[in-house]
């Protein structure tokens, strides 16, 4: 079984700053890092690390920044399939000040323009039984498309879909397994209690929903009513950012590898506990021997 991760890529610039720069002010920055970023990227390396095999599609640009990518990528797997698309490369600017708050700009003109059906490309190299992950970095209408042609293709599609569209509700019926956080369970169904939003996620037409919970861990609900929490080890809190990506590629390369949707879930709880004790996003992800120790 392969894992197809369908989303985006993006050059993520880290500017560590005493305060936030005035309006007209320029201010120089005590240091600032490129990293690998964007959900789809993250959840691409966090499934390969499990072991499984891998297709990442997903825009880059024409430019250095699409090369400095695919080198970062192909690190941890194979960056072969990524469409080329005559725009410069999604970036982030990220401004983080002594307080730890940050403001961040993006340009993911790729994202917006990448259409992985458009080639045909992406619908033929589904096979019966693959796994199709999306997020919400895509155009709604793109990302439905997808899902649409991987469910008619036989394949399982798990949707993150984070960051929501405003005014666009994901299309669940194309969807096998929903994994969303507390809020946008909120968002997508009004209810703020989590196990009546992953039954209304199911109503809606999901075959299974998992509700992450940030400390408090995940729930998983199933079509047959049955609800399954899994508490997340204590830790001590560095940085959340990119937990929710960790614990959705580590979920899809377990399910890739055979393992229940249950104790995938109980793996990627604590895939995604290791991530927030440790700083960064796609930095603070479990690496191949640690994903080995927790899937044992
Ligand atoms: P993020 O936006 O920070 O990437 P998210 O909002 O998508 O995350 P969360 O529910 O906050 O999703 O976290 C995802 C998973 O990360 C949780 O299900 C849990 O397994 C793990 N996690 C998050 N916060 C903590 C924490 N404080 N302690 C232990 N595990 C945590």
């Amino acid at each position: 079984m392969r894992v197809h991760v369908v989303g985006n890529v993006c050059v993520d610039t880290t500017f560590q700053l005493g305060r936030f720069p005035q309006p007209g002010e320029t201010l120089n920055a005590s240091s600032h890092v490129d990293g690998l970023g964007g959900k789809g990227a993250n959840q691409a390396v966090a499934a390969a690390r499990t072991g499984a095999d891998v297709r990442f599609h997903a825009a880059i640009g024409d430019d250095t920044a699409g090369l400095w990518i695919r080198e970062r990528l192909s690190r941890d797997l194979d960056a072969s399939h990524l469409t080329v698309l005559a725009l410069p490369s999604d970036r982030s600017t990220i401004i983080v000040d002594v307080r730890g708050e940050n403001l961040i700009v993006t340009g993911a003109s790729c994202a917006a323009a990448f259409d992985p059906l458009a080639d045909g490309g992406f619908a033929t190299s589904i096979e019966h039984g693959d796994i199709v992950v999306m997020q919400g970095n895509l155009l709604p209408d793109v990302t439905t498309s997808c899902l649409q042609a991987a469910r008619s293709a036989g394949a399982m599609t798990i949707l993150n879909p984070s960051p929501l569209a405003v005014g666009s509700t994901p299309c669940m019926d194309a969807v096998s397994l929903a994994v969303v956080n507390a809020g946008e369970a909120e968002q997508l169904t009004g209810t703020g209690d989590a196990a009546a939003a992953a039954r209304e996620l199911i109503r809606q037409g999901t075959e299974g929903t998992i509700v992450t919970l940030g400390a408090a861990g995940c729930l998983v609900a199933d079509r047959e009513g049955r609800i399954d929490r899994f508490a997340a080890p204590k830790v001590d809190v560095v940085d959340t950012s990119g937990a929710g990506d960790v614990f959705c590629g580590c979920l899809a390369g377990c399910l890739a590898a055979g393992i229940s949707l249950a104790a995938a879930a109980r793996i990627a709880v604590r895939a995604a506990a290791i991530s927030v004790g440790r700083p960064g996003t796609l930095g603070s992800c479990p690496d191949r021997q640690e994903m080995k120790i927790l899937m044992e």
